[in-house]
């Protein structure tokens, strides 16, 4: 199987002005103990949705502080990624997985059996697109390796009769891992697994959230024929229900009945969630033309030109009603900017509600965030600062990547003996 190449990343020294050389020295000290092993990475999609978005970060700088670290992708027909889809959409609590489709998901698990790499010395699985390969390797390798299920998944607690049969499919293949990790507490299913709380982060010097010049924004958005006359409501967001694009379009024509503003909903598809047509058409549909709603349907890398679109939005929308973190979120945060989003998931973790932005279930409480900000746009401005501060203390690459090499370091240097513990770095999340 073919590893994927990622450009260079900026030297160390730009991350040092950003976070302090202290954050810095500590994670090169970590990373030096380290030096030696061979790491792997796989999940299910190169391009596309929060996993793809950390994995290329996360791999490129773990390989700048000079540790060995390949990220491979599963291959799998359409028929695959329809059946892992329903999988994650039924873990978020939404009916129509079956039993039957366990079917097309183990003949992929099959034809992608040899993709761990036998010689790594820690393979971290993203998510459950690739969960079941650990069925497939021999047993030497498996005492060998240390094995790790990294959740990305907003995962329900499972106490629902209808989803007992899968949890224990589930369960019975996590618990062969060595370890899982989980993006917030509220995620811990109750397996005999041993078990991390990180959180993820962004990385800010990527093309998606470096600084940008104003001439290349205002580029961007002639490109795409946007006007910033009128303030800008932005949702960037893989065209998908769980993100309820259709809803941010109901908050915001009632905001706009009160004042004037536009609205852009930028998006796009991943290899493995084919059901975002049918989300983006249901999409132009309820906005019927609408001269100031803009919908873009973006190619997967895109990152300068969300990076332009969130720096010129007055406000950043994420109105999910699951969501495993919003790393969208943390970008608009990262960019100053206030943010209303969803009261749930790992969303919670980054907004702290009417601090640095504002939680909201409804369409209705959505359309009121929106409407105070825009009619308080210094108390939006101290918002977005407050945003950017809590990004650059909690969710930036450095503390990401310490948090993940501290927790191998314990599992190679066999520091945690029982399966039933859980660690977290950041226990007030
Ligand atoms: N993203 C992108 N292009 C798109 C839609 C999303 O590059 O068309 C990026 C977005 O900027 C963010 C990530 O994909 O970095 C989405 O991560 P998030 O955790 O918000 O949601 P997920 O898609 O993983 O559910």
């Amino acid at each position: 199987m073919k590893a994927i190449d990622l450009p260079s990343l900026p030297p160390i020294s730009r991350y040092s002005q950003l976070v302090g050389e202290g954050r810095i020295r500590e994670l090169e000290e970590l990373a030096d103990s380290l030096k030696g092993l061979k790491l792997q990475e796989i999940n299910s999609a190169r391009y596309g949705g929060g996993v793809a978005e950390t994995l290329s970060s996360y791999v490129s700088f773990v390989r700048m502080l000079g540790i060995d670290i390949e990220w491979c992708v599963m291959e799998a027909k359409p028929d695959f990624f329809k059946t892992t889809k329903t999988l994650h959409n039924f873990l978020q609590g939404k009916e129509g997985f079956s039993l039957e489709m366990l079917e097309t998901y183990w003949k992929f698990q099959k034809e992608n059996r040899e993709l761990i790499e036998r010689d790594c010395d820690v393979v971290t699985i993203h998510d459950p697109q690739p969960l079941g390969l650990i069925e497939f390797l021999p047993d030497e390798t498996r005492k060998r390796q240390k094995i790790v299920w990294r959740c990305h998944v907003h995962l329900e607690t499972i106490p629902l009769e209808r989803m007992k049969q899968i949890e224990k499919l589930m369960r019975g293949m996590v618990e062969r891992y060595d370890a899982a990790i989980f993006s917030t507490f509220q995620f811990l299913p109750i397996w005999k697994v041993l078990s991390f709380v990180i959180p993820p982060f962004i990385d800010p010097l990527s093309e998606k959230n470096r600084e940008l010049a104003s001439q290349d924004i205002d580029r961007i958005l002639t490109k795409y024929g946007i006007s910033i006359e009128k303030p800008l409501i932005t949702q960037v967001s893989r065209f998908d229900v769980f993100k309820d694009p259709l809803g941010v379009i109901e908050a915001f024509k009632l905001v706009r009945q009160k004042h004037p503003c536009q609205l852009l909903l930028a998006g796009g598809g991943a290899i493995d969630d084919p059901e975002y047509q049918q989300v983006l058409s249901d999409v132009r549909k309820a906005a019927e033309d609408d001269k100031d709603i803009y919908i873009l349907d973006l190619p997967p890398d895109s990152h300068k030109e969300i990076n332009a679109f969130q720096r010129a939005s007055t406000i950043i929308l994420q109105k999910s009603i699951k969501e495993g973190f919003g790393l969208t979120v943390t970008e608009g945060l990262w960019k100053g900017k206030p943010v209303v989003a969803g009261r749930v998931g790992g969303i919670t973790l980054q907004i702290k509600d009417g601090w640095n932005g504002f939680l909201i279930s409804t369409v209705q409480e959505t359309a009121e965030k929106i409407l105070y900000l825009l009619k308080h746009p210094r108390k939006a401005e101290e918002m977005g600062k407050k945003g950017k501060e809590f990004v650059t203390e909690h969710f930036l690459i450095d503390r990401g990547v310490k948090d993940h090499l501290t927790a191998l370091y314990q599992l190679v240097k066999g520091r945690i003996v029982s399966k039933n513990t859980i660690v977290s770095y950041h226990p007030w999340f």
